[in-house]
């Protein structure tokens, strides 16, 4: 264990070390399986079961009302991209309307334009991806089929606060860089979509959670693994679902629940994390210089630029050399990045915050 590095990549990203110890101890047999988890069958009582208690752990960690389902997807978050607009966009006649916040949002925006009429609420391009709107800041039309934000920011670094005021129409929620980071007031939501690689397990699975009213207004047609209704139908096993992904997932969120003690716990513990690096920059006297504006600040990815490139390269280069591995900010906006999810631990963190200011002691 003495090889492992403090790994801030914004995904795959890194997972608890008690996750990954007992996948190791499990590799070759699973208890009662005599068989690995790469192995077994997806209709084998023993990943019924798994499945199963993941799906109960997302629903207890949610505070999940009955009415939600929880499917397990691939394709990954940039499928939804497209499933989403597909089911509910396209020939409805009516128009979705979309915050544009950053990178991701512009991916999702970019495919629903292909598949019906959208409304651009709000777009964040004349501060540069800075910060997220305000309520007050953009008008939802009553009549939308849904509105959809991009919670977290991944390569900006900005994250809403809280959900934006949507009055009656579904909010679509790509979650996929702070799911299960903080409690969510999930009833405000129609549908929510996380690849799992950010936070909550391997690369290969995509969590959507979608409510009823939702599924019921499904239309007919759709390919058979793009209609969201026959995932719900089969519990996610309508065909072979990414077995060992969603294993990961299951003693991903058992971990929340019983190491770290629910959401209420995590978002406390993101706070801090988040804080030590945000006051570290802000007390930097202008070395280090935070991209979000304060109220809008990831908890899950924080980005900031040095006075130039030259010494972005060298603090991305010495602090790996310290044992702070992938720091550098996303090719499309430099500078540098530490994503710091729900597994990161503290002890990284503040390793980091010594590291930065021994740093700028050397070269401010
Ligand atoms: C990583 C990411 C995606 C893309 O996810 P894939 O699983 O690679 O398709 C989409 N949205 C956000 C917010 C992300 O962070």
């Amino acid at each position: 264990m003495n090889q492992r590095v403090f790994n801030f990549s914004p995904g795959p990203a890194t997972l608890p070390l008690p996750v990954l110890q007992e996948v190791q101890q499990n590799l070759l047999a699973l208890p009662g399986a005599g068989a690995s988890i790469l192995e077994i069958s997806h209709r084998s009582k023993t990943f019924e079961q798994i499945i199963a208690q993941a799906e109960a752990n997302i629903r207890q960690l949610l505070n999940l009302p009955d009415e939600y389902h929880v499917l397990f997807l691939q394709g990954g978050a940039s499928l939804q991209f497209s499933q989403v607009p597909m089911t509910f966009l396209r020939g409805s006649g009516r128009s979705a309307d979309y915050m544009v916040t950053g990178s991701w949002a512009k991916r999702a925006l970019a495919e629903a334009q292909r598949e019906g009429g959208v409304r651009v609420i709000w777009d964040g391009k004349e501060n540069n991806y800075s910060r997220v709107p305000k309520k007050g800041e953009y008008d939802v039309n009553p009549d939308a089929v849904y509105v959809h934000f991009t919670s977290n920011e991944t390569i900006q670094g900005i994250q809403f606060p809280a959900e934006p005021e949507t009055g009656d129409v579904p909010l679509v929620c790509d979650a996929s860089s702070d799911f299960l980071s903080r409690p969510i007031d999930v009833k405000r939501y129609g549908l929510i979509y996380a690849g799992a690689q950010k936070n909550v397990g391997p690369a290969g699975v995509t969590i959507v959670i979608i409510r009823n009213d939702l599924l019921e207004r499904v239309p007919d047609g759709l390919p058979t693994m793009l209609d969201y209704r026959v995932h719900a139908e089969n519990h996610s096993l309508y065909n072979t679902p990414p077995v060992f992904a969603i294993y990961v997932v299951m003693l991903v969120t058992r971990w929340l629940l019983e190491s770290i003690g629910g959401l209420e716990q995590m978002h406390a513990i993101n706070q801090q994390k988040a804080q030590m690096l945000y006051d570290a920059i802000d007390r930097s006297e202008g070395f280090y210089r935070g991209h979000a504006q304060p109220d809008s600040r990831s908890l899950m990815n924080v980005t900031w630029r040095l006075p130039t490139e030259e010494l972005e390269a060298q603090f991305v280069k010495e602090a790996k050399e310290a044992g702070l591995h992938e720091l550098k900010g996303h090719r499309s906006v430099g500078g540098i990045r530490a994503s710091i999810y729900n597994a990161m631990p503290i002890e990284g963190v503040r390793t980091l915050v010594e590291f930065m200011e021994d740093f700028r002691r050397r070269h401010a």
